[in-house]
């Protein structure tokens, strides 16, 4: 029989953190403090670990690069307890919105350079 540690860490909401500890330590992912450094240490780096996030960082728009750090502390905020996780909603409704912006002017943008170039007659 496996036994499921729980994290032994107090979320900042004062209730126990019911994740999952790790399999070296009396915390979680979020609450290692092993972990937590070697978070600190690739951010300071500007690095990121997997090449998956890596690609995916390069996708993103530069403009919305320090929303998807934002989003990515806020993700470990959340777990923690350190945010409250409806702050965290308005937050990624936020990020959503500015994304869905951002696209559609980029969209626009390469319709207007497309239609230049075929020399379209969509001017009004
Ligand atoms: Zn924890």
């Amino acid at each position: 029989m496996t036994e499921q540690r729980r994290c032994t860490a107090t979320r900042r909401d004062g209730r126990p953190c019911a994740a999952q500890a790790l399999p070296s330590e009396p915390y979680c992912w979020a609450h290692s403090p092993t972990l937590a450094e070697q978070r600190q240490r690739s951010r300071a780096k500007g690095g990121r670990n997997s090449a998956k996030a890596a690609r995916l960082r390069k996708l993103t728009p530069p403009r919305l690069l320090p929303v998807f750090d934002r989003l990515e502390t806020a993700l470990d905020e959340v777990h923690t307890g350190a945010l409250d996780p409806r702050a965290a909603t308005a937050m990624a409704a936020l990020a959503r919105a500015l994304a869905t912006l951002l696209t559609a002017g980029e969209l626009e943008e390469r319709v207007r350079l497309l239609e230049q170039r075929t020399g379209g007659e969509q001017e009004t």
